[in-house]
């Protein structure tokens, strides 16, 4: 695929190698998967093709940073400090927008929420969001039980496939005792819990 829109001032391509630079070769294939199912989630739900690529190459960009770096950019770049109180598996979304549009020169929104909600979701999701909280949850190389169910739903119905990984994914923190973001619980109660 090439790129044809302003997200990027470089190739796909060249994001690529960008990319992995970043992190192991497992990782990258992970983001390689997530983005040929973002790619086909774009087509299904009438989504821009080629900001799903960037976002889902880019997603994971902190995830191999170190943690006193993370740590340090959650103090003095004004994000959330709360952040802080929670596992640093979550940092990663927030801390990832924050380099992707510093260090790759991405600018659009879309992108950069996308990025920065992909771990924990929101109440308020844009079609990009959905796409790149999905696609990285059943991506090829994903394998857990409930994999196939998430990918069925995914097909039929977007905001089905949202509320289904987040009750798999509250559920799997309930059940190690692992403390809950509060926009975790958010996403919880916005797209899984009956009004
Ligand atoms: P990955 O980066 O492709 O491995 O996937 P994610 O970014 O979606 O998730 C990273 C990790 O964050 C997973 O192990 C999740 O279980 C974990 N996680 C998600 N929500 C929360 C939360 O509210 N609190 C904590 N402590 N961890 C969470
Ligand atoms: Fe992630
Ligand atoms: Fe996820
Ligand atoms: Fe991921």
């Amino acid at each position: 695929m090439e790129y044809t829109t302003n997200y990027l001032k470089m190739s796909r391509v060249e994001l690529l190698e960008r990319v992995q630079m970043q992190m192991g070769e497992r990782r990258f294939k992970h983001v390689l998967g997530v983005e040929e199912m973002a790619i086909a989630l774009a087509g299904r739900y009438e989504a821009d093709i080629e900001a799903a690529s960037i976002a889902a190459l880019t997603h994971d960009y902190a995830k191999e940073r170190d943690r006193d770096e993370m740590q340090e950019l959650i103090r003095k770049e004004g994000f959330d400090l709360d952040l802080l109180n929670y596992g640093s598996e979550i940092w990663h979304g927030p801390v990832g927008a924050f380099l992707v549009q510093k260090e790759l020169g991405v600018q659009d929104d879309l992108i950069l929420d996308a990025i920065r909600k992909h771990t924990v979701g929101a109440s308020e999701m844009t079609l990009l969001d959905k796409i790149i909280y999905v696609a990285d949850f059943i991506e090829p190389n994903r394998d857990f039980p409930g994999v196939a169910e998430a990918r069925e739903i995914a097909i039929r119905n977007l905001d089905e496939a949202v509320a289904f990984e987040t009750k798999h994914t509250l559920h799997y923190l309930i059940e190690k005792n692992t403390k809950i973001y509060p926009q975790t619980i958010a996403t919880y109660n916005t797209w899984v819990a009956k009004s």
